[in-house]
C-alpha cells in the first residue's frame, strides 16, 4: 500500500500547488471564481503530467525487450512497473528451463541405441534422432516437415504405418544393405505417432546362424545314425556268417566312432565358447606338444608319408595346453590325411620380426582352390565332403584352430595352391611367447619321453 500513500502526497502536493495558484490569481485579479478554478485546473493539470510522463517511461519500456529494469518510479506506476517486471523475468526463467530440460531430452532421445522419429497427423518428420535418419537414410534437418512416406518408399514400410495397425512389429531390410530393422509404431497425443527402429542385422544373422548349426549337427548324426540302424536291422533279420558278422560290426563301429568324434568336437566347440580367456601367463612347452602330436601321426601315417614334425624350437607358449595341443594336432592330422600316399609333411618354427611367433604345418597335398579359403573356418565347411567323412573328419577341425588361436591372441592364415600343397600358419603374439629356460624345457621333455613311453 506505500503506493496509496505516495499518491496521496503527491495529491496532496498538486493541490498545494493548486491551491497556491488559486490564492495569487485571486489576489491579482480580485475575482474568487477566477482563482477557484485555475487552482483547481492547476492541480488536475499537474496530476494528468505526472501519470502521462510515468504511464509514458513504462510503455516505452514495455515496447523494447525489458533487458533491463523496469522505470523505477515511486508510488503505483513504480509498482506496476516493478509488478509487471516480475512477472515478465519469471516467464523468461520458465522458458529458458523448459528449453534447457527439452534440450536434454532430447539429447537423451538422441543418445538412445534406437532409431526415435515423431510423425505428425500427416505424416510429416517433426523431429528424429541420428539413428533413425541413419536407417532411414533421411537428412534430420532438411528432412524436417516432409512426408515420410515420400521418403522412405519401401512398400512395406508404407503398408505398415497406413494400415493402422501395430501390435506387431514390422521387420524390414535395410534399403542401403543386407541389415534388417526391427520398426514399432506407437500413436500419441492428437494423431502423432512414434516410430521407433532397432537394428537387428545380428540377431538375424546370429538366428540365422544357430538353425544352420542345429540342421547341420543333425544331419551329421542323422546319417551314422541311419547305417547303425540298417546293420541293426540286418543282424536282427538276415542270418549271417561269422566272417560277415564281423564286417558288419567293424562297419557299425566306424560309424559309432564317427559319431564320437563329432560330439567331441562339438564339446570342445562349446567349450572354448563359454570358458574364459587362456591367462597370459601358463607357459606350455612347445616341443612337448609336437612329441605327442608326431607320435599320434606317425600312427595315424603309417608310414605312407615323411615326417618331419618335432623341430626343436626349445620355446613356450603361454596358454592352455589341452587347446594348444588341439589347434596344432588338428593342423597336422588334416595334413595327413589329406595329403597322398607319399607326401611330405612337416612341421616348422620360426620368431618373427617383432617377436610373434608362427608354427606353419607344410604338406604336398590336394591343395585348396582360393574361393574355398575364405570359408574353411566355418563350422560344418568342407572342400571335399567325402574325402573329409571317408578320412573321419567332422568339419569342424580348422572352426575349432581359429577359435583357439583368437582367444590367445593370434591367427589363423592360411596359404594354398592346387595341386602344389597347403601351409597353415599359427601366429602367436609375442608376449604369449618365450624361450624356454633350459631345466624347464628338460622336465617337460623328460616327462613327455616317459609319458611316450608307457603308452
Ligand atoms: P574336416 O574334418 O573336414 O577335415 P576341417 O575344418 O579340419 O574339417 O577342414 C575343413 C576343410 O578344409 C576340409 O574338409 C578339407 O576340405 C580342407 N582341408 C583342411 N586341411 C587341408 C589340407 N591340409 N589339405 C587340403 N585340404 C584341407
Amino acid at each position: 500500500m506505500t503506493w496509496l500513500l505516495s499518491r496521496l502526497l503527491m495529491a496532496l502536493g498538486a493541490a498545494l500547488t493548486g491551491f497556491i495558484v488559486g490564492v495569487v490569481v485571486r489576489t491579482a485579479s480580485g475575482l474568487d471564481q477566477l482563482g477557484l478554478v485555475a487552482g483547481a485546473a492547476t492541480a488536475a493539470v499537474l496530476m494528468l503530467m505526472l501519470d502521462a510522463v510515468r504511464g509514458h517511461r513504462l510503455l516505452a519500456w514495455l515496447r523494447g525487450n525489458q533487458y533491463d529494469n523496469a522505470p523505477r518510479d515511486t508510488g503505483l506506476w513504480g509498482e506496476i512497473g516493478y509488478r509487471i517486471e516480475r512477472a515478465v523475468r519469471d516467464r523468461d526463467r520458465a522458458v529458458s528451463r523448459g528449453r534447457l530440460e527439452l534440450a536434454q531430452f532430447l539429447s537423451a532421445i538422441e543418445a538412445s541405441p534406437n532409431g526415435v522419429l515423431m510423425l505428425d497427423a500427416q505424416e510429416q518428420i517433426v523431429w528424429c534422432n541420428r539413428v533413425a535418419a541413419d536407417h532411414f537414410s533421411l537428412d534430420p534437418q532438411r528432412d524436417l516437415r516432409q512426408r515420410i512416406t515420400n521418403l522412405v518408399r519401401a512398400p512395406a514400410f508404407v503398408g505398415y504405418l497406413q494400415a493402422g495397425s501395430y501390435a506387431e512389429p514390422l521387420v524390414l531390410g535395410n534399403g542401403r544393405g543386407p541389415g534388417t530393422l526391427s520398426i514399432v509404431v506407437r500413436e500419441y497425443g492428437d494423431g502423432m505417432r512414434l516410430v521407433l527402429s532397432l537394428d537387428i542385422t545380428e540377431r538375424v544373422r546370429n538366428e540365422a546362424m544357430r538353425r544352420d548349426f542345429v540342421a547341420n549337427v543333425s544331419h551329421e548324426i542323422r546319417t551314422p545314425l541311419t547305417v547303425l540302424a540298417g546293420f541293426i536291422e540286418t543282424l536282427h533279420s538276415l542270418p549271417l556268417t561269422a566272417v560277415e558278422r564281423d564286417r558288419v560290426l567293424t562297419l557299425m563301429n566306424q560309424q559309432t566312432q564317427r559319431m564320437q568324434t563329432l560330439v567331441a568336437d562339438l564339446l570342445t566347440l562349446a567349450q572354448l565358447e563359454g570358458s574364459p580367456r587362456p591367462a597370459p601367463d601358463r607357459w606350455v612347452a612347445l616341443d612337448g606338444l609336437l612329441a605327442r602330436i608326431a607320435a599320434d601321426a606317425d600312427v595315424l601315417s603309417g608310414g605312407r608319408h615323411r615326417l618331419q614334425l618335432k623341430p626343436q624350437t626349445h620355446v613356450e607358449l603361454a596358454g592352455i595346453e589341452s587347446e594348444l595341443l588341439s589347434a596344432i594336432a588338428n593342423l597336422v592330422t588334416n595334413a595327413v590325411r589329406y595329403t597322398p600316399d607319399g607326401g611330405d609333411i612337416e612341421v616348422a618354427w620360426r620368431v618373427l620380426e617383432g617377436g610373434n611367433g608362427e608354427l606353419t604345418v607344410i604338406d604336398t597335398g590336394p591343395g585348396i582352390a582360393r574361393e574355398h579359403i575364405p570359408r574353411l573356418t566355418e563350422r560344418f565347411y568342407r572342400v571335399d565332403g567325402s574325402r573329409s567323412r571317408e578320412t573321419g573328419g567332422t568339419g569342424l577341425g580348422l572352426s575349432i584352430v581359429k577359435h583357439v588361436m583368437q582367444r590367445h591372441g593370434g591367427e589363423l592364415l592360411v596359404q594354398s595352391e592346387v595341386g602344389k600343397g597347403s601351409r597353415f600358419r599359427l601366429v602367436f603374439p609375442a608376449a604369449r611367447v618365450r624361450q624356454a629356460s633350459d631345466s624347464a624345457l628338460g622336465d617337460e621333455a623328460a616327462f613327455n619321453a616317459a609319458a611316450l613311453s608307457h603308452h
